[in-house]
């Protein structure tokens, strides 16, 4: 009863003109209004710090304006300093967080050369509350650019994108000099980083140096190679991206201890036998990989979700929102098949899994024995292969660090505040906070206590005896323009089933 006659009073202060005006200021899904405010917000900031609100956010333009606690005191003698707006949402019950951000994704315009359309991928990031993501490796890094700067200039429903170009699109620089022109050649294309894979140690120390002069951020996905976090370390790359090149790194004589029939170029072979290589680190030297990272800053990416399907492939296959969400090209792509990157499941055995389940509760001690040693950890969803949706990948990734054992205040920083970190972007984005840009979401219930309820399909729970369809993100904004998630689904769901009639 308390509670009630408080939420009606700060609906009273809140809205002082009629309920009528009050219903017309809603934002408009996809419309920037000039003056949005945010009301009675709880708000998870992006720096590790506790929940706290309830808080009055105001968004002018593009721009996060003003953050005000609201004293309990004033709003009840009605002397409460709020500020006025165009357009208000009303966050009572709500959590606000910054926008997510996705640090290693892939923006696909096909699955094996099926086309899916942009639109699918942009809507449910939208919808799984991503403002941001870096992408790291498209096949034709000029077609992502002119995504991204659709997206800067609002054009398009879109989280803002930072573009990190494939180093590696053939032909493969093998010479430093070829190296050090591929990095000039994508600083002019526009590129605002680089992605590595599959790098021998002299070309990535010539295309490391060139890119350090250039002002371009490296995102390495180390593989099974010649160089491994040791390389990353001397020369200096932003982030290790999974996990591969830091056991590597670790295993005592170097190499692993592959099986003679072991060929690298068969998934299956790859894939299974990853699965056996956290177990053949050794512990202290393991420890001394995790200090040099540290030390040379270099973060780590480790898209915990991707693998997921490798430790448990019956859970991967059969994920609640494949029914209404997932587009027929993905579905086909992630059937196993030998020719589809990532669908490499045939004959894949329960003891893979075994071996797989042991490999990432090693793989989750070494993150956290890296951020008690100071590391600096982000996280991306890597959707788009094995069994991963775009944006509900990312929420997957935050449950298993729950599962490593981070508290789920440091997990949304992961999300947020540290990934805008690796970016560079660190004092505009991952913050709520006055003068940073409006990248924020409105989550229907308290993702401390829950982070299903990230999850754009919603949760169902109980509520005063009830059973309701709750959680799920209700507004993404990004930039100052407010989305309406659900209505962002209502569309992707639209595209999904129109693609199936064909
Ligand atoms: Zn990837």
């Amino acid at each position: 009863m308390m509670q009630l006659r408080t939420h009606i009073c700060l609906a009273l202060l809140a809205f002082s003109a009629s309920e009528a005006d009050a219903q017309q200021r809603l934002p408009i899904s996809g419309n920037r209004s000039p003056r949005l405010a945010i009301r009675n917000a709880t708000i998870v900031d992006g720096n590790g710090t506790p929940a706290s609100g309830p808080a009055d956010i105001l968004v002018e333009g593009s721009r996060i304006t003003s953050v005000t606690f609201l004293d309990p005191v004033a709003i009840r003698s009605g002397t409460a300093k709020r500020p006025a707006a165009d357009a208000e949402i009303d966050a009572t019950g709500k959590y606000v967080l910054p926008g997510l951000i996705n640090a290693h994704a892939h923006l696909q315009d096909e699955r094996a050369h099926v086309a899916q359309p942009y639109e699918y991928t942009l809507k449910l990031w939208l919808a799984s509350g991503i403002t941001s993501v870096r992408e790291v490796g498209a096949d034709t890094t000029e077609k992502v650019i002119a995504m991204r700067d659709r997206s800067a200039r609002g054009e398009i429903a879109s989280p803002r994108l930072f573009v990190y170009g494939r180093f590696s699109n053939q032909p493969v620089p093998t010479t430093p000099e070829a190296a050090r022109a591929r990095v000039r050649a994508l600083k002019t294309m526009g590129a605002d980083g680089i992605k590595i894979l599959g790098i021998d140690r002299d070309t990535m120390q010539a295309m490391e140096d060139e890119a350090h002069k250039l002002g371009l951020r490296v995102a390495h996905h180390v593989g099974v190679e010649e160089t491994n976090a040791w390389d990353d370390i001397r020369f200096g790359t932003t982030s290790i991206e999974h996990w591969y090149g830091i056991p590597d790194a670790a295993i005592e004589g170097g190499v692993q201890a592959f099986p003679s029939n072991y060929n690298y170029n068969n998934e299956t072979d790859r894939f299974r036998y990853a699965g056996h290589l956290w177990r053949e680190a050794n512990p202290e030297r393991l420890g001394k990989v995790l200090d040099g990272m540290v030390q040379a800053h270099v973060a780590w990416v480790p898209t915990l979700d991707i693998y997921e399907a490798s430790r448990d492939l019956q859970r991967a296959q059969n994920q609640p929102w494949f029914a209404e969400y997932l587009h027929p090209t993905l579905a086909e792509y992630f059937k196993p098949n030998a020719a589809n990157h990532g669908s490499y499941f045939l004959g894949w055995t329960s003891t893979d899994d075994m071996y797989w389940k042991e490999n990432y509760r090693l793989w989750m001690a070494a993150l956290r024995e890296f951020d008690r040693r100071g590391g600096l950890i982000g996280m991306g969803d890597d959707a788009g292969f094995i069994y991963q949706m775009y944006g509900f990948g990312l929420i997957r990734g935050m449950e298993l660090h729950q599962e490593a054992g981070f508290h789920p205040i440091k997990i949304i920083q992961q999300a947020t505040g540290n990934n805008a970190k690796i970016l560079g972007q660190e004092e505009k984005l991952g913050r709520v906070r006055a003068g940073f840009a409006a990248d924020l979401i409105v989550v229907n219930g308290n993702p401390l206590e829950n982070l299903k309820v990230l999850y754009p399909s919603g949760i169902e729970e109980i509520r005063d005896g009830r059973q309701v369809h709750g959680g799920g993100i209700e507004w993404t904004i990004k930039d100052g323009i407010p989305y309406h998630a659900p209505t962002l689904m209502a569309r992707v769901k639209e595209i999904v089933a129109q693609a199936r009639t064909k």
